[in-house]
């Protein structure tokens, strides 16, 4: 495709990205979609989605190819390429990839976030040797076994309650007393007999040889220090963004400001999904954001180019 000039380049072959691909292909848009990893992007590691309206109960692996099977019906371009940098020359932006350069009249970037680290000794040492950030991919790993997991958001509590059901002791280490993640499955976890709430709990250390034997906590509300033995460490504690490449406002997190209609600071730089700042990332918000990208991208190029 060379020099090329494109409508659109989408960045991600999430929720997010794959909407606003159907978006433009269905608007005959000149477009094409760069993906780093597989596509689909975080939701392949959810184990269930429950709560994206009118499919209940789909793995996010199962969802994920849908959406990009869907995507492909429509003749969407998917390439396997990593953007590096953006750079705006008169209008057009430039993006620089690990496979040469490309030129577009506008970007959507939907990039999604991956899952932030908690910082502590021992996690970056047994990172695959019992730590881990993804129930789907290592759950599995550990059946009959007695694992921690770290977080009191909606990952922590749905990942929680899918690896309830495989080990034989699930230790849920938050550091409030109150769940920010959806009651429901608050309430599904309060009621297995092998997860024992730890509340009010920090973890400091992850300790052990080969792999993973135990982790070291600490009660904020007493200082009283303890360890539990435990065969894994599940890590949910939020998500942090990738959108190193661009030079555009960004929250204190790193996560892309936009307006009301989800442009960027960078003209004709639109985002949408997990990448964006905002509360909730949902499969359900992605998508919608995806097509309202697409369509203030398309409104962007008609005006100006
Ligand atoms: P989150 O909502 O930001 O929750 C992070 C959790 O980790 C919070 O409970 C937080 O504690 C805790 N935490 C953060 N830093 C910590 C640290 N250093 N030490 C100990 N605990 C720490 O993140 P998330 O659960 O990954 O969700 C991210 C986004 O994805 C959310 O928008 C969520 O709705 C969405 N999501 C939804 C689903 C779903 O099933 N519906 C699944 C996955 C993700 P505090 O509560 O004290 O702040």
């Amino acid at each position: 495709m060379g020099n090329d000039l494109y409508d659109v380049v989408i960045i991600g072959g999430g929720p997010a990205g794959l909407t606003a691909g159907i978006y433009a292909q269905r608007a005959g848009l000149k477009t094409t979609l760069l993906e780093k990893e597989i596509a689909g992007g975080q939701v392949n590691e959810a184990p269930l989605i429950d709560n994206y309206p009118g499919i209940k109960g789909i793995s996010g692996m199962e969802l994920a190819n849908k959406m990009k099977e869907h995507a492909l019906s429509f003749s969407l371009n998917i390439e396997n390429k990593e953007v590096q940098n953006i750079s705006i020359e008169e209008s057009v932006k430039v993006l620089q990839t690990n496979e040469g350069v490309l030129r577009s009249k506008a970007v959507i970037i939907a990039t999604g976030a991956k899952p932030r680290r908690l910082k502590i000794k021992g996690e970056e040492e047994f990172s695959g040797r019992g730590v881990s950030y993804c129930a789907t991919c290592d759950g599995p790993f550990f059946k009959e076994k007695v694992i921690a997991s770290i977080g009191g958001g909606d990952r922590a509590l749905k990942e929680g309650v899918y690896l309830s059901k495989i080990v034989s002791k699930l230790y849920l280490i938050h550091r409030r007393d109150k769940f920010r993640g959806e009651k429901i499955n608050e309430d599904k976890l309060r009621e297995r007999e092998n997860v024992e709430l730890v509340l009010n709990t920090v973890p400091e250390e992850i300790a052990g040889e080969q792999k993973v034997k135990a982790i070291k906590i600490k009660n904020v509300k007493t200082n009283e220090k303890s360890e539990l033995k435990v065969d894994g460490v599940f890590i949910f504690v939020g998500v942090i963004s990738r959108n190193e490449f661009i030079e555009a406002e960004k929250d204190d997190q790193g996560f892309l400001l936009t307006d009301a209609e989800l442009q960027t600071s960078v003209k004709g730089v639109y985002a949408a999904g997990d990448c964006r700042s905002k509360v909730l990332r949902q499969v359900a918000t992605a998508v919608g954001e995806g097509a309202a990208a697409l369509y203030n991208a398309e409104q962007y190029i008609e005006k100006n180019f």
